[in-house]
């Protein structure tokens, strides 16, 4: 089995999703006492987030390819960035390491068409929904990406930041994400991306009939299926 590197800690919440996850998909796959063999250096997000806030986009990669080399050197076969966000310093990651890579948008775009979806909604932080990084990626596959108008996506962000990484899910917050979502649908998006690794947390697919495409759950699916290939 191959050992995963995961990147981590941006929230811890979401990265407690990911360990489950890639320890569900070994055991569901090889059975008995099998669990995914994998490494974690999670961050301060103290850090990090004072970086995204600050525009520091430079300072945070290198905290970040500092992290991806230290995985490299403890043994890593892969490399698991547990965010969507901090894509933004895929490549300076990437060319940190002599490793591969598994990004997130790219396992998603491969979900999306997997599912037949062309026009999907981003659900995400500010940067992931409103600067280009993530949605080219999307894109270059063929998929339409739609995102919510301005005061939805400040209230995403706002839950995001203020609630979720804080580990807090409010029932009102999740009525709001059902309504921008139900809202996004009517406007012809075939899929739902929760393209932040909390959102999973708030939103499940007992809630909506709509289409989800929790980023959480198939970036570490997919890094587990990798590692037992
Ligand atoms: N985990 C989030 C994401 O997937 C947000 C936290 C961050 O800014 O990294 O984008």
């Amino acid at each position: 089995m191959k050992t995963i590197g995961l990147i981590g800690g941006m929230s811890w919440e979401s990265t407690m999703d990911y360990y489950r996850i890639l320890n569900q998909t070994v055991k569901e796959a090889l059975g008995g006492f099998h669990s995914a063999q994998c490494l974690l250096y999670s961050v301060d997000f103290h850090d990090i987030e004072a970086c995204q806030e600050a525009g520091d986009w430079e300072r945070s990669g290198d905290i970040l390819a500092d992290a991806a080399r230290r995985l490299e050197r403890g043994g890593a076969d892969l490399i698991v960035l547990c965010t969507n966000t901090m894509h933004k310093v895929a490549d300076k990651i990437q060319g940190a390491v002599n490793i591969p890579f598994l990004h997130i948008a790219e396992v998603t775009a491969e979900a999306l068409l997997g599912q037949n979806v062309v026009k999907a909604a981003l659900l995400g932080t500010k940067y992931t929904m409103e600067q280009d990084f993530y949605k080219e990626r999307l894109q270059a596959r063929g998929i339409q990406v739609m995102i919510p108008g301005p005061e939805d996506r400040g209230l995403i962000n706002h839950v995001i930041f203020n609630e979720l990484c804080l580990g807090k899910t409010e029932k009102k917050s999740r009525e709001a994400f059902l309504r921008i979502i139900d809202s996004l649908q009517a406007q012809g998006a075939q899929g739902i991306i929760l393209g932040c690794t909390e959102i999973g947390m708030l939103v499940k697919p007992q809630d909506t009939p709509a289409a989800l495409f929790d980023t959480t759950e198939i970036h570490a699916r997919k890094a587990a299926l990798i590692a037992i290939e």
